[in-house]
């Protein structure tokens, strides 16, 4: 079995001088060839799909905003939408439906839904955070209708999942855990976030300039118990690659080495807990480099072949996270 992927550029999703723009692409879109994984083509998602996770009134009224009102700001992140919003976040969702289907029904081993626009700021009723629907979920809640009884989702966004964490705060068969940089937008993501899911919703608020051996840690005390406790069936992961040390709108420390070591640590979750079963989401990454280095990185640990191409070490000193780990751990009961 082999890894397969879906590809969403949305090229007519575009905002003058936003950094959540097509351009996102235009290093990873002549590279993709070269990864031993193939294409398979996304369909759109249905509205009752969009409706797994979203208010019919958030539905119809991005519609309406597209046909009407496009461009036009809907957010204060800003998150902005075109004439073409509608369908391009259709797209997307579908990329990772057709992404988690794909390894549910065995045709694929693992995959990567290489899509925009991206999806884990999106709440139940509101888009937000360049994100219009929440792809992530859509497709967690896609797996629980196809008989998993069990999903986890890590995010390792630079920013919070929010949106997710939103989606699943009540919701037993899913389990979320989100490593972000503390104290940036959306503002959410502290410990205490989900006193009533500890162990299932996790927040790991890091300080800036936390990097590879941060996260490292990160994924050995923390990513291992998380999964450990809840035995999912499947794991979803919302990558984003604005956690790379020279992303423009944040201040973590991660390098494409760091972000192979991730994706093998998921990787290896995935084998020990769910046949192997996991989807790779693309969220954030806002230097068009770091995204095709990171996409490279995480098929090559996808795929088992190759490796992170990238040399590009972060130039400055990472925090001590001890403590801060120790405590997420207490909190949780890990
Ligand atoms: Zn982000």
């Amino acid at each position: 079995m082999n890894t397969v992927y879906t590809f969403v550029p949305s090229p007519n999703h575009v905002y003058p001088d936003h950094p959540e723009r097509p351009g996102r692409f235009d290093v990873l879109t002549p590279r993709l060839k070269v990864f031993d994984a193939g294409l398979i083509e996304a369909k759109p998602a249905t509205r009752e799909e969009i409706a797994y996770i979203h208010h019919p009134k958030l539905i119809s009224g991005v519609e309406k905003v597209c046909k009407e009102q496009a461009p036009a700001i809907i957010d204060y992140a800003p998150t902005y939408v075109t004439q073409s919003s509608f369908e391009d976040a259709l797209l997307a969702a579908g990329g990772v439906l057709t992404c988690t289907r794909a390894v549910l029904s065995g045709e694929a081993k693992n995959a990567f839904a290489l899509v925009r626009p991206p999806g884990h700021h999106a709440e139940p009723e509101r888009a937000m955070g360049f994100c219009i629907f929440n792809n992530v979920a859509i497709a967690a809640r896609d797996a629980l209708a196809n008989g998993m009884e069990r999903v986890a989702i890590i995010d390792y966004d630079a920013h919070h999942g929010n949106g997710t964490q939103a989606a699943f705060l009540g919701e037993e068969r899913v389990a979320f855990l989100s490593a972000h940089q503390w104290g940036i937008y959306p503002g959410a993501g502290w410990i205490e976030d989900a006193p009533q899911a500890k162990k299932r919703i996790v927040n790991v608020p890091l300080p800036a300039y936390a990097g590879d051996q941060v996260y490292e840690q990160v994924a050995e005390k923390i990513f291992v118990p998380f999964i450990a406790s809840f035995k999912p069936q499947m794991i979803l992961v919302s990558v984003g690659f604005d956690a790379h040390w020279s992303d423009p709108i944040t201040l973590l420390g991660l390098s494409s080495a760091g972000y192979l070591m991730l994706a093998k640590k998921v990787m290896a979750l995935a084998e020990e807990y769910c046949e192997g079963k996991i989807v790779f989401v693309l969220e954030g990454g806002y230097d068009p480099m770091n995204v095709a280095n990171g996409v490279a990185a995480t098929f090559a640990a996808a795929t088992g072949k190759g490796q992170a191409e990238a040399n590009d070490p972060s130039p400055n000193k990472e925090p001590d996270c001890e403590a801060r780990i120790a405590e997420i751990r207490q909190w949780n009961g890990f």
